[in-house]
């Protein structure tokens, strides 16, 4: 894992490299699905300190046991909103908001374990469906502004920014429009919207993470290219 991560981080350089950007404005998030606890903590012990999931129980099992204070989790998978008070209490931050609905019952739950100490605001990001597939969750490119102003509204969540999964595609270039429209909507929200807390995007995964970064990715989420491949997903 060691020889990975390394290969990793000189492509993340490079790729920041090319794009004018130095490689600290990327957040590499190894996204550890499917894998055991084992695997993290090595991976933890080799640097990484963001590590993303994508199903609540599964993830729950992970961070009851594994949670050191400088280590952040990240919530990258389609959340239901009955599984959202286990999230508010073990995940930092919340990739995957795809719905006002999604928003409102996490802000509620976080209104409940409020104090005066600990306000309890989480980051979040919105999820964006930029090709709108059907298969796909997310808000449509269009939705990003209401859906942006109506979650602005919630005193308990801070918008951080926008995620995107692009589409799977044959030739990995079909995939650099995708994240420039997402750059742009990222721009566009924070300079007419939100305010320069808007400053993430998520964007790039094993496969396409150089081209994300190339076209302004701030965080990119790896597993397989971290931890092998997945006998399921
Ligand atoms: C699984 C997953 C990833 C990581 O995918 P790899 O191809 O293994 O790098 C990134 N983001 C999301 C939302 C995922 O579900």
């Amino acid at each position: 894992m060691s020889a990975n991560i390394k290969h990793v981080r000189e492509r993340i350089a490079e790729a920041a490299h090319t794009a004018q950007r130095e490689p600290s404005e990327v957040t590499l998030v190894a996204v550890s699905k499917t894998k055991p606890l084992e695997m993290i903590q090595i991976a933890y012990n080799l640097g990484i300190r963001h590590f993303g999931e994508n199903r609540v129980q599964e993830a729950l099992s992970k961070i009851e046991v594994f949670h050191p204070a400088d280590l952040i989790w990240h919530m990258i998978g389609h959340l239901q909103t009955n599984k959202a008070r286990k999230v508010v209490s073990a995940f930092d931050i919340v990739q995957s908001v795809d719905s006002l609905h999604l928003a409102r019952t996490l802000d509620r739950l976080l209104a409940e374990e409020a104090t005066d100490q600990e306000p309890g605001r989480l980051p979040i990001l919105l999820e964006v469906n930029v090709a709108s597939e059907a298969s796909k969750t997310g808000v449509t490119l269009t939705d990003i502004p209401d859906l942006a102003r109506q979650v602005a509204t919630l005193p308990h969540l801070e918008i951080r920014g926008l995620m995107t999964v692009a589409p799977q595609v044959e030739d990995l270039e079909e995939v650099r429009p995708v994240f420039r429209a997402l750059h742009e909507a990222r721009d566009h929200l924070r300079d007419e919207i939100l305010g320069p807390t808007c400053t993430e995007l998520s964007m790039g995964m094993t496969n396409d993470y150089v081209i994300a970064i190339e076209e302004g990715a701030t965080i990119v989420r790896i597993g397989r290219a971290i931890f092998g491949a997945r006998a399921y997903t």
